[in-house]
């Protein structure tokens, strides 16, 4: 019995700029709460029945502070983050403080297909897999999210992926880039959105691409004929 499921915020917004995500308006500048306030609202979280929080931070930076007052909590947790970003110590206080799933942005498995999406990301690509390797032996689950890219070799993609899944790390078939209205790609292609903004972008989705994710079957409607059966016109 793990108990109640709850959202936190141990801080929001991003300080990259990936051209894919949609981080414009809302989730731009990074800012942290206060280390006191989240572990009180935790600890209020835990009395009242609490045994997983999600950590709903666009990117959950390394916070020893915070990972080691976790160590000392009886909650499990999950986060979304970008592996590059920490050192195998820290995985390791990441497990011992009650990590149980890691959602890591990889993107691209190629130097080439990160430029492209702007992930100034400064490792390679063996390095990347290695932490992440050595990261699912201290969490349970981890999840390198991939997005297509005309950059990356499909041989060179599915060694990577074969190589990561033998090694306990789910990474999915990458997934085609969806223009979001507050994502640096959509600004590129359109300019600032408008009332049409979701209705264009998602048009293109569907234009641009075939095949959408390995756990979607079917093919998404456009969202005018969604609208259309809800709103009545
Ligand atoms: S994809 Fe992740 S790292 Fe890139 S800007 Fe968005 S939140 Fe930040």
């Amino acid at each position: 019995q793990v108990g109640f499921g709850a959202e936190v915020e141990a801080s929001r917004g991003c300080p990259y700029n990936c051209s894919f995500c949609a981080k414009i308006d809302f989730r731009d500048a990074y800012r942290r709460r206060n280390h006191e306030a989240v572990v009180a609202e935790i600890d209020r979280l835990i009395a009242q029945g609490v045994g997983y929080i999600y950590f709903i931070d666009e990117i959950f930076l390394p916070q020893k502070a915070l990972l080691e007052a976790l160590v000392d909590r009886d909650v499990k947790f999950g986060v979304q983050t970008r592996i590059d970003l920490w050192k195998p110590e820290l995985l390791e206080l990441l497990g011992a403080a009650g990590c149980v799933s890691i959602e890591a942005g990889l993107e691209s498995l190629t130097v080439e297909g990160r430029a492209m999406l702007a992930k100034r990301c400064r490792l390679g690509t063996e390095e990347l897999a290695a932490l992440l390797v050595d990261a699912r032996r201290h969490v349970p689950f981890v999840q390198a999210n991939l997005i297509g890219v005309v950059e990356d070799d499909p041989a060179l993609v599915e060694h990577w992926r074969t190589h990561l899944i033998d090694h306990g790390v789910w990474a999915n078939e990458p997934v085609p880039l969806y223009p979001y209205p507050s994502s640096p790609s959509y600004r590129e292609l359109w300019g600032e959105p408008d009332d049409l903004a979701w209705e264009r972008a998602h048009d293109h989705y569907l234009a641009s691409f075939q095949k959408f994710s390995d756990i979607q079957e079917r093919r998404p409607r456009p969202l005018a004929e969604l609208e259309a059966t809800c709103c009545g016109h």
